[in-house]
């Protein structure tokens, strides 16, 4: 191992894997074990909620990896360093930063609960202890929103204040933040970052993540000159098709798509994608050139034909390839939902053994009482939660804990094994 690798390293290298918990996942459990498990298997960032009990779980599971990382190389297993920790925040409305909700009391006796089925993370519950939708579990991808027959559910949406809430999360040590924003948003934008400015030095990485729009390449260049200068690492995070990795392989394609305007735009910055991506994400960026192992690239060619290159037939047309430089080639991928759902067997496992009652997980009365007196999200944010994804801590259950590292394994493997250390 080189002892300068550091994830900055990674995004240079193009090889960057970032976990993405959720903007709005608060489970504070289920972020511990996600954590552990991507950390050991050698992501680079972890990004979670900008709320303190959410960024301590966090830093308790890196603490973890840090006591177990040498075992993990024994074993194979990709950790390198401490990855950085990152927290997200919204300059407006936005599908990351809301909560679904609804009043159990009115749903029709009737209904199959379709709800319950559609939701990937069990955020709808309907028993004794609690009916409706379980805070902490809920991430706010949507899907039960228009599946219920009785238009019973809505989203309560939430937007970061920076003045009261960015010291707290700054004194927590995190190493990077990212900003959700969409096309339109100049204003609200600069008002954010008016209030991050001044703690920048503090922070190793800025984060700028956006959905595709009319527009986009634009806006991100006024954004670009606002920012100016910057004097840490930035990463346009091409939000494809927001929270729907585990929905389909295709889901990835809208990210793929949002990241080739991007890279064609040459900002200054890396490029990492981000909205739909799963394990299909790494092939697909291979078959365009995009990656950085990849010397040529058809699809570049198309927007800076050069008559001297070599052709290639692909998908049964010629087509003109050219060398690409770094900045036309993806810095890295984020994973959200597809890597969450990647390791729910073994969360099943996990929680077959752990007590089948109401479950706090296994957390220290201290962390319990920091939840509950930092409710930064919204009011009364803290709920029990009933027995549900992976309550015991990962490293208690040594065979499940490797399990899981395998798992999130083939997932970081993909961007790591592309690109040569
Ligand atoms: S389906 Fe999505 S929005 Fe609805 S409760 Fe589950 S996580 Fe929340
Ligand atoms: S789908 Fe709608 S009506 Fe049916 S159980 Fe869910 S929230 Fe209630």
């Amino acid at each position: 191992m080189n002892t300068f690798d550091s994830p900055l390293t990674a995004l240079k290298r193009g090889n960057w894997f970032k976990l993405i918990c959720g903007a709005s996942y608060q489970h504070l459990p289920a972020i511990r074990n996600l954590t552990l498990a991507y950390t050991l298997a050698g992501a680079d960032c972890i990004d979670v909620a900008a709320d303190p009990a959410v960024i301590t779980a966090t830093t308790q599971a890196l603490n973890q990896a840090e006591s177990l990382g040498k075992q993990a190389q024994t074993l194979g297993f990709g950790y390198r360093y401490r990855p950085w920790l990152m927290v997200s925040l919204n300059d407006g409305e936005d599908p990351h930063f809301r909560k679904a909700q609804f009043e159990a009391t009115a749903c029709p006796d009737s209904c199959w609960r379709p709800c319950e089925t559609v939701c990937p993370t069990g955020a709808i519950a309907f028993s004794q202890i609690k009916s409706g939708v379980i805070d902490e579990l809920c991430y706010g991808c949507g899907r039960c929103i228009p599946i219920c027959p009785a238009n019973l559910i809505s989203a309560r949406s939430y937007v970061f204040r920076p003045d009261e809430m960015l010291p707290l999360v700054l004194q927590t040590g995190i190493d990077a933040l990212e900003i959700h924003t969409q096309v339109g948003r100049e204003r609200d934008f600069q008002r954010l970052w008016n209030s991050i400015q001044p703690h920048l030095e503090k922070l190793k990485l800025v984060s700028i993540s956006c959905p595709d729009g009319d527009d986009v390449v634009e806006y991100l260049k006024t954004l670009s000159e606002m920012i100016t200068p910057l004097n840490c690492p930035l990463i346009w995070q091409t939000d494809g098709r927001p929270m729907s990795g585990d929905i389909g392989a295709g889901t990835t394609l809208a990210s793929v798509k949002l990241c080739q305007k991007i890279l064609v735009a040459n900002l200054p910055g890396y490029v990492q994608l981000a909205g739909g991506t799963n394990d299909y994400t790494i092939a697909k960026l291979k078959s365009l050139g995009l990656l950085q192992s990849t010397v040529q690239s058809p699809v570049i060619n198309a927007v800076f034909p050069n008559p001297d290159r070599p052709t290639q037939t692909i998908g049964g047309k010629r087509k003109r390839l050219r060398s690409i430089n770094s900045s036309h080639r993806v810095a890295g991928v984020a994973y959200g939902s597809y890597a969450r759902v990647l390791l729910s067997p073994i969360w099943e496992k996990l929680e077959s053994l752990s007590t089948p009652e109401i479950n706090m997980g296994t957390f220290d009365q201290d962390e319990i009482i920091t939840r509950k007196h930092q409710p930064l999200i919204q009011e009364n944010m803290f709920t029990l939660v009933e027995t549900s994804h992976c309550g015991s801590r990962l490293e208690t259950n040594p065979e499940l804990l490797w399990q899981a590292v395998g798992k999130a394994s083939t997932l970081v493997s993909q961007i790591k094994s592309v690109i040569s250390e």
